[in-house]
């Protein structure tokens, strides 16, 4: 079989198809292995008995049924649920927007490989544009979406060391402005896989900077406000005519329904609908069918007040206070968790590249994430990009628990295998 150029950039193995490999065999329950490597959400009681009621309610009724099933939405997304949300975000923010405002996707991976390829890549007048991401580390899944080889270009961010072994990456700005070509600059908020949640001030700037070079930001705000609002830190989420807003239903408990979201300007939803129709005619209404009446009623913000993050932020710090406990005696720091389900561990100096970490943990029954797969687009070598793993505390706490013990030994481990 010889495979178009296309068919060999998409079909060949990349570090998000052997992400969700493990992922599916841990979740699918046919491996025996402590879970703490992709991004699943927690299975948390309350939106579980939510989300079963509501089947039963949309089973229950011919009309929602009919919606959810029986019939293609319009290539934008399903109707209701789009007026629903935009009246949810402009009460709640003051945003000027409305349906129109609004694309749905298959999945939020999915709005990113629209979005991407819609703003970088190869010209029709020659020469090319690439995305900026002005902070690595950055999530894993926007390094092969690219059509065009060499769509990315990124930038090293700068540290700051907190108390307790705790630091935090900051944007480093230096040298933007004067960047040449750019089609888009875009950030997850709160960051994969470092917990990260850029702060007001650093968000400003890089609208200001997308002004300046006249292309939008896109914020990947797949863990952030309104829902599923897994972010601990005091942040006001933002939008704007040149600001790409992308959401998800995955992570308030449904990433099964593959639903993204994408909330911009008319001309970029009427691109993504156009390529929506060219794709998939249209994408699956279970998702929004499933959530409408919480969105409408706004009680998915209390939802996401009440359970979903405060879930999250204890976990986040249970498992902190655990790494701390079992590292005690290496030289470890742990990036601040302001948000998602992550904590990102930086070992100085670890005499092995994080990759052959992930390799001795998964033969021990402990899937994390190799920290070198974090950094799309960064050309530079960069010790610290082999020095770090991203640890998911999203399962069942004891798992959890038995698994960063695990860590800490294997790494105690190298240490001492290379006397360092
Ligand atoms: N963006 C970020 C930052 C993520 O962590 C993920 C999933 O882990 C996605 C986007 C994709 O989410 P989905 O395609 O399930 O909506």
């Amino acid at each position: 079989m010889k495979l178009s150029r296309f068919g060999q950039r998409f079909a060949r193995r990349t570090g998000a198809r052997d992400l969700m490999d493990d992922l599916g065999a841990a979740m699918a329950g046919s491996s025996d292995m402590k879970m703490l490597g992709g991004g699943n959400p927690a299975h948390i009681p309350e939106i579980q008995t939510l989300m079963s009621e509501r089947l039963r309610e949309v089973a229950g009724s011919e009309r929602e049924l009919k919606r959810m099933l029986s019939n293609y939405p319009s290539p934008a997304g399903e109707e209701h649920f789009r007026a629903a949300l935009a009246a949810l975000l402009s009460r709640e923010y003051g945003w000027n927007l409305g349906p129109e405002n609004i694309a749905l996707t298959g999945g939020s991976q999915g709005s990113f490989f629209l979005l991407f390829n819609l703003l970088a890549g190869e010209l029709s007048s020659g020469g090319k544009q690439k995305i900026l991401l002005p902070l690595t580390p950055e999530y894993i899944g926007y390094e092969d979406l690219g059509v065009s080889e060499d769509m990315l270009t990124s930038r090293k961010p700068e540290i700051e060391y907190l108390d307790n072994r705790i630091f935090k990456y900051r944007v480093d700005f230096t040298g933007m402005e004067s960047l040449e070509d750019l089609g888009a600059i875009c950030v997850s908020r709160p960051t994969n896989p470092t917990g990260n949640v850029l702060t007001d001030n650093e968000v400003s700037h890089l609208s200001e900077l997308a002004l300046h070079h006249d292309v939008p930001l896109i914020i990947d705000n797949a863990y952030g406000a309104p829902f599923p609002q897994i972010i601990f830190s005091d942040t006001q989420p933002i939008w704007d005519e040149h600001i790409i807003l992308c959401m998800s239903l995955s992570k308030i408990g449904l990433p099964g329904a593959r639903t993204g979201i994408v909330v911009a300007n008319k001309d970029i939803i009427d691109a993504l609908t156009s390529m929506n129709a060219v794709l998939s005619l249209a994408v699956g209404s279970v998702g929004p069918v499933m959530m409408q009446a919480l969105v409408e009623s706004g009680e998915i913000l209390k939802l996401s007040r009440e359970v979903i993050r405060p879930y999250y932020e204890r976990k986040a710090l249970q498992s902190v206070d655990w790494f701390h406990e079992v590292l005690d005696g290496l030289d470890y720091q742990i990036h601040k968790p302001e948000g998602a389900l992550f904590l990102w561990l930086w070992f100085k100096g670890l005499p092995v590249s994080s990759e052959e970490l992930y390799q001795r943990l998964k033969d021990r029954g402990v899937l994390v994430i190799a920290g070198q797969h974090f950094f799309p687009g960064l050309d530079e070598d960069w010790p610290h990009t082999r020095e770090c793993i991203r640890v998911t505390y999203s399962q069942d706490d004891q798992m959890v628990r038995e698994g960063i013990a695990i860590i800490a030994d294997e790494v105690k481990r190298i240490f001492a295998e290379f006397g360092a």
